[in-house]
C-alpha cells in the first residue's frame, strides 16, 4: 500500500517539475531576444567605430597613402605582426628619402593593442571593423596593406638637376671658405705665442762675438806657427 502512495507522490512531483520547466520555457518564448541573429542581421547591424577588427591603410580619393616607411609601427608592435619593405629614392629636391615598397600585416598574430596606430606619425594606418576574416589557412591572414600600386617618385628635370648641382657646388665653396677662414684664424692664434719664443732666443746673439773671438784666437795661433817656422 505504501509503495502505491509513493508512486503517486513521485508522479505528482514529476508533473509539478515539468510544469515549472514549461513555465520558464513559455516565458522565455515570448520575451524579446537579447542575442544577435548573426549572420541573418549582417546587412543591418551597425558595428561600433571603436571595434578593432583588422589594420588597414588610409587611402585618399587619388589612391595616395601617408606612410613614409619610418618603421615606427613595426618597432612598436609587441608581436612582430608588421613587416615593412622600403627603398631609398632621390626626390626632385635632390634629397634622399625612404619609400615604402611593401607593408605586410599578420592578422593571425595581432592582439589589437593599437600601439602601431598611436605611434604612427602620419596617421597612415587605422583599424576597420570588418570582423568577417575567417580563412582556411594561416598564410591567408598575412595581408599586404598597401594593395594599390606604389606611385614612383617623380624624376628631377634637367633644370632641377642643374639647380641641385649649383646648390651643391655653392655649399662646397661655402664649406671651403669656412675651412680656410678657420685655418687662418688658427694660424693667427698660433703666431701670437711664437713671438715671445723669438724674444727668448734674442739673448743668444752675443754668441757671435764668442765665435768671432774663437776664430781670432785660431788666426793668432796660425800666425804664431807661421812666425815660428820662419
Ligand atoms: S594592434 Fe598591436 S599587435 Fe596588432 S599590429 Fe598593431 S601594434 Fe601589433
Ligand atoms: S604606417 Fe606610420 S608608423 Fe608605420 S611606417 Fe608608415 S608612417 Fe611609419
Amino acid at each position: 500500500m505504501g509503495s502505491v502512495s509513493e508512486y503517486f507522490s513521485s508522479l505528482g512531483y514529476g508533473i509539478r517539475s515539468l510544469l515549472k520547466g514549461m513555465k520558464v520555457t513559455g516565458k522565455e518564448f515570448i520575451t524579446p531576444k537579447l542575442t544577435e541573429r548573426y549572420p541573418e542581421n549582417r546587412t543591418q547591424h551597425q558595428w561600433p567605430d571603436r571595434f578593432r577588427a583588422q589594420l588597414k591603410f588610409v587611402y585618399d580619393d587619388e589612391g595616395n597613402h601617408k606612410c613614409i616607411a619610418c618603421g615606427s609601427c613595426e618597432r612598436n608592435c609587441p608581436n612582430g605582426t608588421i613587416s615593412i619593405e622600403s627603398k631609398m629614392v632621390t626626390t626632385a629636391a635632390g634629397t634622399k628619402k625612404k619609400k615604402l615598397v611593401k607593408y605586410f600585416y599578420d592578422l593571425g598574430s595581432c592582439t589589437f593593442c593599437q600601439l602601431c596606430v598611436t605611434n604612427c606619425p602620419t596617421a597612415a594606418i587605422e583599424f576597420d571593423n570588418d570582423f568577417e576574416q575567417a580563412v582556411f589557412t594561416r598564410s591567408k591572414l598575412v595581408k599586404q596593406l598597401n594593395y594599390l600600386p606604389e606611385k614612383e617618385e617623380p624624376e628631377p628635370t634637367p633644370e632641377e638637376l642643374a639647380r641641385i648641382e649649383a646648390e651643391r657646388q655653392a655649399k662646397i665653396a661655402e664649406a671651403k671658405a669656412k675651412a680656410a677662414a678657420a685655418k687662418s684664424a688658427r694660424e693667427a692664434a698660433g703666431e701670437a705665442p711664437a713671438a715671445p719664443a723669438a724674444a727668448a732666443e734674442a739673448p743668444a746673439a752675443p754668441a757671435a762675438p764668442a765665435q768671432q773671438t774663437k776664430n781670432d784666437a785660431a788666426a793668432d795661433d796660425k800666425k804664431a806657427a807661421d812666425d815660428a817656422n820662419k
